[in-house]
């Protein structure tokens, strides 16, 4: 027996909504970490673009490697896109696995 996540009432598992205080309990803890874990593998892969447009300065090439860009940190998504996107993977097949209809 599955239980509300928000006011602890015993649900029989089948509805989408918590029938005591309207929670949507279609997505179950698992279902919400695969979510989070999608959402955050996305950011991380991408981190690195962030990160180089951020140090580029004004006028500057963000791909350069040079003093005037920071191109640098785009060689960090060599390890960050696939390790990303397969956390990303991770957390959405939790997520849909979990999900109910
Ligand atoms: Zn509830």
């Amino acid at each position: 027996m599955d239980k509300c996540s928000r006011c602890g009432q015993e649900r029989s598992g089948e509805e989408r909504f918590c029938t005591n205080c309207g929670a949507d309990v279609s997505v179950g803890k698992t279902g919400i970490a695969g979510r989070w874990l999608a959402g955050g593998g996305c950011l991380f892969a991408l981190a690195p673009l962030g990160i180089a447009l951020l140090t580029t300065p004004i006028g500057g090439n963000m791909f350069s490697t040079g003093g005037d860009g920071g191109g640098a940190a785009l060689y960090f998504m060599i390890l960050t896109l696939p390790l990303g996107t397969l956390i990303s993977v991770i957390g959405l097949i939790l997520w849909l696995s979990k999900r109910k209809k």
